[in-house]
């Protein structure tokens, strides 16, 4: 077990570390839509030839240097939104790379490679948490599959290229299992709803679809019909890793500031490093980017190697998403107290503390993170 970044990786992560500054100095993200700008820079730096294949265009280097790219960006970018756009993306490339057929493959990472977006569909507006109680539903009949329903709240939906569709199968000898669905965004029956107004992560558009009786044939389900369930949870564990290593991360942008900050501002006769209490905020602050990035690469570190168990997997992917998520929330609302009135000003920080309470519900609850937590605890207990 090695957790260092090699030369290579190292050059990678300052590449994306200026990327990340720049673009944050450059404020593309405040308006308030996409990032397109900042978006189509990381393609164009060859952020998705890392973890595309080589033999459909990528450069064969990697998960790991992806993720070295992926600790420059959250280390420096001051907006969060174009972080989940990246895990939401590196998501349908481990969800093609483990289970798309030829075809997919071809079409879809190519599609990467061009900058086209993806969406990752799963939530619904009455089953968000309840993942097994999916609505939409997939019915088999002699041409293939047809999907209806509805999802909610997705990330990129109302700009995304193509969705990848979490549905139960009904009328087939999998009834009631799971199946993932590659759908383009303009098949007949597909509709996308009005971007959602949120309260931060403004540049992330999220937003619902709705599927009305949409023909897809056989050959766009990715796996097996009734393994989609086990899949996804291969697909999901990777991100919710993701999530926590750059809820971790994001806090180290604003370091810096925070400390000249305390460093000029007086009160009591001294400088506000002076105090203890003042101290122990950016002290707070790093332990939860350390503990936090350390945690995701290790468990990074399992699920890359294949070395995990799965319910093992399950348990560190739910604790680094949620270990991640408080962190960053308790990071955000701490230095917006150290900068005092200032703190609530419009501004960065005041940004950053609506920015990072998305991060309570992307990726799934606490209430939901820790639940999971608890059934892989028994699990594991009753294998011992
Ligand atoms: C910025 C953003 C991007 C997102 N992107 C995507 C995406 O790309 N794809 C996607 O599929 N979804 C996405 N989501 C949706 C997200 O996955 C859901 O919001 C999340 O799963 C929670 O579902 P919900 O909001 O419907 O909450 P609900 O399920 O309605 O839960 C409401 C509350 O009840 C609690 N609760 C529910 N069940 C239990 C239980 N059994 N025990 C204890 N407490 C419980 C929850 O923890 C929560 O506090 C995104 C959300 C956000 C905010």
């Amino acid at each position: 077990m090695q957790f260092d970044w090699n030369e290579e990786q190292k050059d990678i992560r300052d590449k994306y570390t200026a990327i990340g500054k720049a673009l944050s100095a450059s404020g593309a993200y405040t308006h308030g839509s996409f990032n397109a700008q900042g978006w189509q820079q990381l393609v164009e730096n060859g952020l998705w030839q890392y973890i595309v294949p080589p033999e459909y265009g990528g450069n064969g280097l990697g998960w790991w240097h992806f993720t070295a790219a992926l600790e420059g960006i959250a280390s420096s970018i001051r907006a969060p939104g174009l972080l989940l756009s990246i895990i939401a993306q590196a998501g349908i490339v481990r969800a093609l790379t483990l289970y798309g057929n030829e075809t997919q493959c071809r079409r879809y990472f190519s599609a990467i490679l061009r900058g086209e977006l993806s969406a990752t569909a799963i939530a619904e507006p009455t089953t968000g948490t309840d993942t097994r109680n999916i609505q939409t539903t997939l019915t088999e009949d002699k041409d293939g599959y047809v999907l209806s329903g509805e999802k909610y709240n997705i990330a990129h939906a109302p700009v995304t290229h193509f969705t990848l569709v979490v549905a139960k199968l009904t009328n087939t000898e999998n009834q009631g299992g799971i199946a993932l669905a590659l759908v383009d965004r303009e098949t007949a029956g597909v509709s996308y709803e009005a971007p959602d107004h949120k309260l931060g992560l403004t540049d992330l558009p999220t937003g619902g679809i709705r599927f009305e009786n949409v023909r897809i044939p056989r050959e766009k389900l990715l796996g097996r019909p009734g393994d989609g369930h086990k899949n996804l949870i291969q697909i999901i564990s990777l991100g919710r890793i993701y999530y926590g290593l750059v809820a971790a991360l994001i806090p180290t942008a604003f370091m810096k500031e925070a400390l000249s900050y305390i460093r000029s501002r007086t009160s009591f006769g001294s400088t506000i490093d002076r105090h203890q209490y003042v101290q122990k905020r950016l002290v707070e602050m790093q332990i939860g980017i350390e503990r936090g990035r350390w945690l995701a690469y290790g468990a990074l570190s399992q699920v890359l190697n294949g070395y995990h168990a799965e319910q093992e997997m399950l348990m560190l992917s739910s604790i680094c998403k949620l270990m991640g998520a408080d962190d960053l929330v308790n990071s955000a609302t701490s230095l917006l107290k150290l900068y005092g009135s200032v703190g609530y000003q419009a501004g960065a920080v005041a940004d950053l503390v609506r920015d990072a309470l998305g991060f309570c519900s992307v990726g799934g609850t606490e209430e939901m993170h820790r639940k999971n937590i608890f059934n892989q605890i028994s699990r594991l207990a009753s294998y011992q």
